[in-house]
C-alpha cells in the first residue's frame, strides 16, 4: 500500500496554454520542496486552444502525481473545481487558479496556517494586481456581502485557498448549484483563517470573466448564501407602502381641509405613485424569480457536469 496523499492541489483550466509551461515549471519544484505526498488536479474546462494536449504531456511527465480530469464543454470555474473536489485523495486541499496570479510559492504560508489548526484559510491578495474596475467592484461586493450574509472574509475573489479534508467532503455531499466555494468552504468551517499573499498580474492572455459573468457570480454570492434579499424587500415593499398611504392622507388633506391644489390635485401625483410601486412590484418579482429558479435547479437534479475522460494512475 502507498503512503496516504498528504496534500492535493486543485487547478482548473480554461484556455490557459500561455501560462501552462510557467505554472508547470513554478509549481512542482514548489511542491517537490515540502517534502510531503502530493497530487495535482487540473480540470480541463472545455478549453479550446492547446490546453489538454499541454495537461496530457505533463500527465505523461509526471504520472505519479498528476491527474487530469477533462470535461466535454465550458461549465465554469467552479464546476472545474467541484469536479475535482469530488475526486480529490489529500488531506488537505488547495486551491489555485492557472493564471498564476496566484504564486505556488505562497502555498506554504496556506499549510502552515492549516498545521496551526485552521480548517479553512483563505489567502487576501496583498498588493491586487487587477484592473481599477475590477479592484473596486469587488470591494463593492465584499460590502454588500457582509451585510447580508453571515460570511466573513477579507477577499472571496482570491481562490488561493486551502480546506482540510472534512470541509471539503461537506461541500461534495451538500451538492450546492452555482456555487460559491469559498463562501460555501466558510460556512462549513469551524475554524477559518486568513493569510495574506501576493498577487501577480496574469502571467499571459486575459481573463476568462466577462463583466456578465462577474454579476452573475456575484448574485449567486448574495442569493445562494442568504434570503436577506427577500427580507429587505418585504421592509423596503412595507415602508413604501406606508409612504404612500401617509402621502395620500396629505394630498387629501390639502385638498379637502386646507382647499389647496384644486387643479394639480389627483392625476399627476397618483401617476407618480403608481410608477413607484409598479417598479417595487417588478424588483420582488425578478427576486421570487431567481429564488424560484436555484428551486427549479435543484428540484431537476440534472447532472451539473460531464467528464469525458479521466487520466490518473491506477490505484
Ligand atoms: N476558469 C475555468 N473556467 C472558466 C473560466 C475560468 O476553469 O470558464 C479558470 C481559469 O483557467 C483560471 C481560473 O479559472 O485558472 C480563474 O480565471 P481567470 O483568471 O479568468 O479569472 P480572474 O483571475 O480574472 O478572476
Ligand atoms: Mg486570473
Amino acid at each position: 500500500m502507498t503512503a496516504p496523499v498528504q496534500l492535493s492541489v486543485v487547478i482548473p483550466v480554461y484556455n490557459e496554454e500561455l501560462n501552462l509551461p510557467t505554472l508547470f515549471a513554478r509549481l512542482y519544484p514548489a511542491l517537490d520542496a515540502l517534502g510531503r505526498r502530493y497530487e495535482i488536479l487540473f480540470t480541463n474546462d472545455g478549453s479550446a486552444d492547446r490546453s489538454l494536449d499541454l495537461l496530457r504531456a505533463q500527465y505523461a511527465a509526471r504520472p505519479d502525481v498528476t491527474r487530469v480530469i477533462d470535461f466535454n464543454a465550458n461549465y465554469g470555474q467552479h464546476m472545474a473545481i467541484m469536479a475535482a473536489f469530488e475526486r480529490v485523495r489529500g488531506e488537505v486541499i488547495v486551491t489555485l487558479d492557472a493564471d498564476l496570479q496566484n504564486p505556488p510559492e505562497e502555498i506554504p504560508k496556506l499549510l502552515a496556517a492549516i498545521d496551526a489548526g485552521h480548517d479553512s484559510v483563505g489567502g487576501f491578495r496583498l498588493n491586487r494586481q487587477d484592473s481599477f474596475f475590477r479592484t473596486y467592484a469587488s470591494k463593492l461586493i465584499n460590502f454588500v456581502r457582509e451585510r447580508t450574509t453571515s460570511i466573513r472574509m477579507t477577499d472571496q475573489g482570491c481562490m488561493l485557498r486551502a480546506y482540510r479534508r472534512p470541509i471539503i467532503d461537506a461541500i461534495v455531499r451538500s451538492g450546492a448549484i452555482n456555487t460559491f466555494i469559498p463562501a460555501l468552504a466558510y460556512s462549513f468551517s469551524g475554524n477559518p483563517g486568513e493569510v495574506g499573499v501576493k498577487h501577480e498580474e496574469r502571467h499571459a492572455g486575459v481573463s476568462n470573466y466577462s463583466f456578465y459573468q462577474l454579476i452573475r457570480l456575484n448574485f449567486d454570492l448574495i442569493t445562494g448564501f442568504s434570503i436577506a434579499p427577500l427580507q429587505y424587500f418585504t421592509m423596503f415593499a412595507m415602508l413604501s407602502a406606508t409612504g404612500s398611504l401617509a402621502l395620500v392622507a396629505l394630498l387629501f388633506f390639502r385638498r379637502f381641509l386646507l382647499n389647496l391644489d384644486r387643479e394639480t390635485f389627483g392625476v399627476f401625483t397618483l401617476f407618480g405613485i403608481l410608477f413607484f410601486l409598479l417598479s417595487v412590484a417588478m424588483i420582488g418579482i425578478g427576486l421570487i424569480g431567481e429564488y424560484v429558479g436555484r428551486t427549479y435547479q435543484v428540484v431537476r437534479a440534472r447532472q451539473r457536469y460531464h467528464v469525458k475522460e479521466v487520466l490518473e494512475p491506477k490505484e
